[in-house]
């Protein structure tokens, strides 16, 4: 990678980060067929996709972000077009997700899910938060050590294809799982809140790497947690 694309990248990541609640950007202005309405946007990759190594292969990452994340987003396009559901944001999607269909509910999930995975991570990043984000996980938990062994246990706990999250619900952290491709915003999810951070815990995120080893991917992945992107959502 050229110097030249590696700053083009680097400002992406930055806007991107710039914009963390614009994850939420999926409500475009696209015009759909038969009127206006929520759209979803994949986007771009905030690093290469060699740029995980060695603790997220490129590989995975190419069939990750190209392949299983390109298609929920077009597959919750879809639905959104067939369905002429009155959300104009993906949270007032979320807030009335048991009204949809089963399509749309996985697919707009996949698709924003993927969104917070992507830009929750960057190379050469991990490590032990300081600051706000430091002091809330220490408040909240005990002590970083803590935090991550609960997350870990989420991780690991959550039997199948889900994410662990951690997410801010009434002014507290917590921690918790989902199944499939359902996130805390979720009016149909048992844990709810806002997500700061979460982990796909999907065997497409891991399998080609790891096989059935999800715990050596998850003490990978604390390598790669980006905790500025965390604090910008921490507010
Ligand atoms: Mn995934």
């Amino acid at each position: 990678m050229d110097r030249k694309h590696f700053l083009s990248r680097s400002l992406q990541a930055a806007a991107g980060m710039a914009l963390a609640p614009s994850i939420l950007r999926a409500a475009s202005s696209t015009a759909a067929p038969g009127g206006e309405g929520l759209r979803f946007e994949q986007a771009p990759l905030p690093y290469p996709f060699e740029a995980l190594e060695p603790h997220i292969d490129t590989l995975t990452m190419q069939v990750h972000y190209g392949k299983h994340h390109a298609a929920y987003v077009k597959n919750a396009n879809e639905a959104l077009a067939a369905e002429a559901v009155p959300a104009t944001s993906a949270e007032q999607l979320f807030g009335t997700i048991g009204a949809v269909s089963t399509k749309l509910r996985n697919n707009a999930g996949g698709a924003w899910n993927h969104d917070l995975f992507w830009s929750s991570m960057a190379p050469g990043k991990g490590g032990t938060p300081l600051g706000k984000v430091g002091d809330a996980l220490n408040g909240a938990f005990g002590s970083f050590d803590k935090f991550k062994e609960v997350f870990t246990g989420a991780a690991m706990s959550r039997f199948g294809s889900g994410w662990a999250w951690l997410v801010v619900h009434e002014g507290n952290l917590t921690i918790g799982s989902t199944p499939n491709q359902d996130n805390p915003l979720m009016e149909v999810s048992e844990l709810k809140g806002r997500p700061l951070l979460g982990l796909d815990v999907w065997e497409h995120a891991y399998y080609l790497k790891y096989q059935n080893k999800r715990n050596e991917y998850v003490a990978a992945w604390w390598n790669l947690v980006n905790w500025d992107a965390v604090a910008g959502r921490l507010g």
